[in-house]
């Protein structure tokens, strides 16, 4: 029964998420003040939502103190919290519908994809970090012979998780499935854009018997919520994922607060090269051009540049256009739309502002390159493909987190992988080629915390995910973002 209908019928009748929950309380804010929740799927405002601020943060930041400290969650049997985290991923599961609407609402990503993408992933982190946390050991040192010594990691105390509006409940999930695993409790500031997954979970762990205070969301514009966060005295860690200039001001403020690790997954600039010997030319032209399209190119990981071999590039970007030309923006909420809004005016304003500095550049504009479905009230811009960016202009340079492909030619396979590198991103980078020189060549000269061989994308929650050079540090995913979340301690005890 996945039908338009379906969704819009879910849409009408559920609560939408619009309250904090501070300290296991759903709340407005301090001041009772609200902002608009404006769906891009037609432009109008659906909900409104606490709008919250520093008092409200000092709440969140209190509560979950108070709960870090007298060891409600810290100090829980290792079953009992297995079990809690396993019945949230339950009852995420009884809801997956609801909140696959609520993301498609609030971002004005395709309802399939919130279904099959985002909201199992949350769910997968989820039950990953829960069979997880038994499961974490330390190490007896070498000692001496009237010395025991020996590690233990501890939870940090309190953590504020800052994440964007792109895969809003994911990587939410990212930051707090392992935060909690770990035995910290959780300040979670959701992106202005996407606020109601995030409260939606903060609901669901109350229902799901996590302790007051443990898991606290706190809703708020980024200068105010987020900035109160990331400068109080008693946060321990920031975990952000968002944009390079917010994570700039995020290490100013621990500078200016109490030193609370960091920890940044910014963007990203990241190339698929497609060489002349690529054992299978139509999937990796499928893959060129989903790893720019998929969730209209507001991925961090988005193949924004592809660059393409001299010898087959004409071929295969024909190959390429022939996909694109089918991805046709739709309606969010309608079952068969593989292709959404942009999550907001301002968004879709930005992308568009990048046409005319990408012809100012000398760029061939192949596809697209204009906003459609403009009746709807909604924020669509068409896939767009254009050919010839010179490796300095700025379409070649500069996120648009948006759905613009730059294509670029290359003659060596030396040349390819010094414009893979010639960026100040390393998120991500693909390459296809049946050289296995060639790609273990590639695999360890290219600059990025995510290297895709013959496939993008192709890892989940149990590899690490994170950046090198401008696309920050510190890892989501896999085992290794466990141990961002504790201090690790030496205990060395003098037999006598
Ligand atoms: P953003 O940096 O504008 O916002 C991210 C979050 O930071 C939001 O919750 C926002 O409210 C908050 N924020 C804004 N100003 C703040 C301040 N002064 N202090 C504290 N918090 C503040 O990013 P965005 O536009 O929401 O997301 C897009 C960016 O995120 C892109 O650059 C994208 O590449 C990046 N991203 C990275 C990853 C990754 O894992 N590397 C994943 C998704 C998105």
């Amino acid at each position: 029964m996945t039908s338009l209908a379906h969704f819009e019928q879910i849409a009408s009748v559920i609560e939408l998420p619009h309250q904090a929950v501070i300290d296991g309380r759903l709340q407005p804010s301090a001041t009772g003040r609200s902002f608009e929740n404006v769906t891009p799927r037609n432009g109008t405002v659906i909900n409104r939502v606490a709008e919250c601020d520093a008092a409200d943060i000092d709440a969140a930041v209190s509560a979950a103190r108070r709960a870090f400290e007298d060891g409600r969650w810290r100090n829980l049997h290792y079953r009992e919290k297995k079990r809690i985290l396993f019945a949230l991923a339950d009852l995420m599961e009884r809801d997956a519908e609801i909140l696959a609407v609520l993301e498609s609402l609030d971002v004005g990503k395709p309802i399939n994809d919130a279904l099959s993408v985002d909201v199992p992933g949350a769910i997968r982190t989820l039950r990953y970090y829960a069979e997880a946390l038994d499961k974490i050991y330390g190490e007896v040192g070498p000692g001496t012979g009237d010395r025991f010594s020996f590690t233990v990691e501890e939870p940090l105390g309190v953590v504020g998780a800052i994440v964007p509006w792109n895969f809003p409940l994911h990587m939410a999930m990212w930051k707090v499935a392992p935060a909690l695993a770990m035995g910290n409790s959780v300040v979670l500031k959701p992106a202005e854009q996407s606020p109601m997954t995030a409260l939606k979970l903060g609901q669901l762990a109350l229902e799901a018997g996590l302790p007051p205070g443990v898991l606290n969301v706190v809703p708020g514009f980024g200068a105010a919520a987020g900035k109160a966060l990331a400068l109080h005295m008693d946060v321990d860690m920031i975990a952000f994922t968002g944009s390079g200039s917010v994570g700039r001001l995020l290490m100013q403020y621990s500078g200016q607060s109490n030193l609370k690790r960091v920890s940044l997954e910014l963007g990203g600039k990241s190339p698929q090269i497609v060489f002349a010997d690529c054992p299978d030319l139509n999937a990796a032209a499928f893959h060129a051009a989903w790893g720019i399209f998929f969730n209209q190119g507001e991925v961090c990981t988005a193949a924004s540049r592809l660059l393409v071999q001299e010898d087959i590039a004409d071929a295969f970007l024909d190959k390429l256009l022939m996909i694109a030309k089918r991805i046709v923006p739709g309606d969010p909420l309608e079952p068969a739309t593989k292709f959404g809004a942009m999550v907001s005016a301002e968004q879709m304003q930005t992308a568009l502002s990048y046409i005319e500095d990408a012809a100012r550049d000398g760029a061939a504009l192949r596809l697209g390159g204009n906003r459609v479905r403009v009746d709807s009230g909604g924020f669509f811009i068409e896939p767009t493909v254009f050919d010839a960016v010179a490796p300095d202009a700025q379409l070649a340079r500069e996120e648009v987190f948006g759905p613009f492909l730059a294509v670029s030619r290359f003659k060596e396979p030396d040349e390819a992988l010094r414009l893979a590198n010639d960026t100040v991103y390393g998120l991500a980078a693909g390459l296809w080629t049946r050289d296995i020189n060639l790609a273990h060549r590639a695999a360890r000269e290219i600059k990025a915390g995510l290297v895709w061989i013959n496939g993008w994308d192709a890892c989940d929650i149990t590899m690490p995910f994170g950046g090198f050079k401008q696309s920050g540090f510190g890892r989501d995913r896999s085992l290794h973002a466990l141990h961002k979340y504790a201090d690790l301690k030496s205990v060395s005890i003098t037999i006598r």
